[in-house]
């Protein structure tokens, strides 16, 4: 009979593109008894849940919950609700996750204009305005924070646009939603959704989303049912709102974590949470650049829980990791669709974005490329880094 070990996985720091490392507290919650879905203690963390994630997504939007999936069920989610077939879409593509959207829109059967902008740029406002002028369409479709290539994207002028052309605004905040400033309402955003496992810290499961009224309204008054059966808010709503309706059963230890993870973020404050992954980004940066490597992204438009930067040329990228992960325990990501094997993706979100990863991370990169012959001063990357925490 073949013998199983007992699952012993290694402690790693996750420096990838997600998931990011998690807080004890948050994994501990996990093992925490299970309640039952219609269980009024249950329905206290669900509320409290609510609560904490309104203050992240700094909404008031009554409508702001956790679904159960990774991001991209959060995705399929708002566009699913939203779009009814033949509606006009304008989605923007400049990375893999804009790519992502399109193809939902395509299989929803939306009427979708496709604007897009080179891997590593970010989408031009120009643009959208012209093809809101040319289709009138009725949603614009958009990633704030590309995963995939680095880039951030401003919302703010967007959602402007939007509301001149009276078109709603539908926002990926998988990546920023409490790694950079979001602000849902102030920003006129009708709908969006995230992910846990990336600045939230918490595993992979769970996918928050928020819709304001405007948004619920649409949703409300289909002409046809929302095409997927699980993730159907006209239904799901009633088990989140006041009814407690049974449709799924919510994966009970994942609300556990994620209720904890905010209660973290809340603890510590969005801003001082924006200020350390700046800072640390920052240091990143400036280490990166002395060692010599390039950025990907677009200056002034890069984000501060993902770094991508150019591989250096001769240097092999999967024997690189590979030495990282065997090493250092450190895992950082590869280049996704057109950064395939062109650049790392090195992610300081939530709970690994700290000094002391910042620090071992550069100074295991600087063994990683001088293994593979990479000329580079001894523990340049690290010592830049330790200037700008300085300056701090
Ligand atoms: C990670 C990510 C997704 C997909 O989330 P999964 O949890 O992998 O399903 C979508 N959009 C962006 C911007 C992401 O970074």
């Amino acid at each position: 009979m073949k013998q199983y070990g007992e699952l012993k996985p290694s402690e790693r720091i996750l420096m990838g593109p997600g998931p990011s490392n998690v807080d004890p507290v948050v994994l501990r919650a996990m093992s925490a008894p299970i309640l039952g879905h219609l269980d009024p203690e249950f329905l206290v963390i669900m509320n409290d849940t609510m609560e904490l994630l309104r203050y992240v997504f700094q909404t008031k939007n009554q409508l702001t919950m956790a679904m159960p999936g990774t991001g991209s069920a959060g995705m399929e989610t708002v566009l699913a609700n939203m779009i009814e077939e033949g509606d006009k879409v304008i989605v923007c593509v400049n990375g893999v996750f804009g790519g992502r959207m399109q193809d939902i829109c395509q299989r929803l059967k939306a009427d979708v204009t496709t604007i897009s902008a080179p891997f590593g740029k970010i989408i031009d406002l120009d643009d959208i305005k012209d093809a809101l002028d040319k289709t009138g369409a009725k949603y614009v479709a958009i990633v704030h924070a590309e995963t995939s290539t680095g880039v951030l994207q401003p919302i703010e002028e967007v959602s402007k646009l939007c509301k001149q052309y009276d078109a709603m605004l539908l926002v990926d905040c998988v990546t920023s939603l409490a790694g950079c400033e979001l602000k849902i309402d102030e920003w006129g955003i009708d709908a969006a959704y995230s992910g846990t496992q990336k600045c939230i810290s918490c595993p992979p499961g769970l996918a928050p989303v928020t819709f304001n009224e405007r948004a619920q309204k649409v949703i409300n008054n289909r002409k046809t049912k929302v095409p997927i059966w699980y993730l159907d808010l006209t239904m799901i709503q009633n088990y989140w709102g006041q009814q407690r309706s049974y449709h799924h059963t919510a994966p009970i230890s994942m609300n556990y974590a994620f209720r904890e993870a905010l209660r973290l973020i809340y603890e510590e404050g969005l801003e001082n949470r924006f200020a350390r992954h700046e800072l640390n980004s920052q240091a990143l940066k400036s280490g990166l650049e002395a060692m010599g490597l390039k950025m990907w992204a677009q200056e002034g438009h890069r984000l501060p829980m993902l770094t991508s930067a150019v591989i250096p040329e001769g240097i092999d990228d999967v024997a690189a990791r590979k030495y990282l992960l065997e090493r250092f325990g450190i895992e950082i990501g590869g280049g996704l669709g057109e950064g395939k094997g062109k650049v790392w993706r090195i992610g300081t979100m939530g709970y690994t974005c700290n000094e002391k990863n910042i620090l071992l991370f550069l100074t295991s990169l600087e063994s990683a490329l001088k293994a593979q012959g990479y000329k580079i001063e001894a523990g340049i990357g690290a010592a830049t880094a330790m200037e700008v925490y300085a300056k701090k």
